[in-house]
């Protein structure tokens, strides 16, 4: 009877049973590279910037306008606004016959500054913010955070600004209420028990010398200032993102597991970038994209629905094909994380139909909730596609869901890649406490999804 089961049931079984000691190390070297990635990148920008420096150092050249179709071999990418990036490797075929686009996103959860965020409460200073994206407020009380972003001056500059990266550089955190005079608090719901409103970064507390309102204020205003040269305006327009400041970590006592911020979609984001780093001349060109404004509906000129993608595939064609033609033959992996089964809240999820740690890339054929509603559906000929490219590539790979049927749902851009009429379908790391201010993934599935965008690019049907 276990040799019918063997041949006939479909039994996933867990990555490290599956792989011997050569592939434990690269799947080492892979991850002690990405998380040197992931602590370096605390902003889309900042993500954009690191994967710039690397792809330079790989040979990409920055797209020349109008220079005609890309050639086989040929390294290229294109930095939109330091938002998003995209990048190409010519492919022996020409774009006629498509091409290979792994999507994923560098925006991740956080609390922006708001426009005008500087106040003073009880001789405190504070910055007020509006959250970006969907989070839990309450994970993100107590903790210690950084300001990283942007000052746009009315003349035409840009100040950088990082504030408590460095070692001896002061964070910021945001207060809660102690325990002992939490009773109210308690009884609220968890979406209640911290508002929006209240998420103001303790800025300071020594006042200005002199007589006065808003000494405190004045006092945090001039340090920045003279740190940064900016007046309380020029918060006007500023992008400046508090982000948590935890160092990227191994976790688990057999260091099995990667903890870190903004996983979600870096994690993916640099596995189809370290895939292409490492793609040469392709059987068709390889595009990799780096897109912002994910989590927050891939709104705008630097996000998924924006068209400088479709300008991107232009600039490739060169005009020896329509773009419409070269996505019509197309395929793209949308890089993007999916739920873990997590054992301390297994209610969420349907067991048979979720990621596991340790079980590989795991594909989604839909995302979306309510039915599916928002979701981009893969077609059954495309996953077997995939089936076979993994059998192919000695990738490890699951097949998942994101939760229970009416629990919720989520998306990411495939269906948006899908609108242009590129087969499109959802990949990438399974992850716990997805969204939170550190977030878990497991080296084994980080690795394995490198391996399919690796394979992804090369593979020749
Ligand atoms: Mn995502
Ligand atoms: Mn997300």
């Amino acid at each position: 009877m276990d040799e019918k089961k063997e041949e006939l049931f479909y039994q996933p079984k867990n990555g490290y049973d599956l792989i011997g000691p050569e592939e434990r190390i690269a799947c080492e070297d892979y991850c002690r590279e990405y998380m040197a990635y992931l602590d370096a990148a605390r902003t889309e920008r900042e993500a954009v910037t690191e994967a710039v420096k690397l792809a330079e150092r790989a040979g990409f050249a920055p797209l020349e306008e109008n220079a005609g179709p890309i050639q086989p071999g040929q390294k290229v990418y294109w930095n939109n606004r330091g938002k998003s990036l995209l990048l190409a490797v010519g492919g022996k075929k020409p774009m006629s016959e498509g091409f290979v686009v792994e999507a994923a996103h560098v925006d991740s959860p956080r609390l922006d500054l708001k426009q005008n965020p500087l106040y003073e409460d009880s001789e405190l200073a504070y910055l007020r913010t509006h959250y970006y994206g969907g989070i839990k407020k309450y994970q993100w009380t107590a903790i210690p955070l950084e300001i990283h972003g942007v000052v746009a001056l009315t003349d035409g500059s840009t100040v950088e600004v990082v504030i408590g990266r460095d070692k001896d550089d002061p964070q910021l955190v945001i207060t809660d209420l102690l325990p002992h005079l939490a009773q109210n608090q308690m009884e609220k719901t968890m979406a209640k028990g911290i508002e929006g409103e209240k998420l103001c970064l303790l800025a300071g507390s020594v006042p200005y010398a002199g007589e006065g309102a808003d000494r405190v204020k004045l006092a945090v205003m001039s340090i920045l200032n003279e740190r940064f040269g900016i007046r309380e305006e020029d918060f006007i327009s500023a992008e400046l993102e508090a982000v948590p400041a935890f160092d990227v970590r191994e976790l688990g006592l057999d260091r099995s597991l990667i903890g870190g911020y903004g996983q979600d979609d870096r994690v993916c984001a640099f596995a189809e970038l370290a895939a292409i780093l490492r793609t040469e001349a392709p059987e068709r060109t390889a595009v990799c994209i780096l897109a912002d404004k994910e989590e927050i509906g891939s709104v705008g000129v630097s996000g998924m629905c924006g068209q400088r993608f479709e300008w991107f595939i232009e600039q490739l064609c060169g005009g020896q094909c329509s773009v419409q033609q070269s996505f019509s033959k197309s395929l793209c992996l949308s890089a993007d994380v999916t739920v873990a089964l997590d054992p301390m809240f297994p209610e969420v999820t349907e067991r048979q139909n979720t990621a596991r740690l340790n079980y590989g890339v795991g594909f989604c054929k839909f995302t979306g909730s309510r039915g599916k509603s928002g979701a981009n559906d893969a077609s059954a000929e495309l996953v077997g596609r995939m089936r076979r490219m993994c059998a192919d590539g000695g990738v490890v790979w699951q097949m998942c869901e994101l939760g229970k049927v009416d629990q919720g749902g989520g998306g990411t851009v495939a269906g948006f890649m899908a609108d242009r009429d590129i087969e499109t379908i959802d990949a990438g790391v399974p992850v716990l406490s997805m969204h939170a201010p550190f977030e878990t993934t497991s080296k084994f599935d980080c690795y394995m999804t490198y391996k399919l965008m690796k394979t992804a690019y090369s593979w020749k049907n």
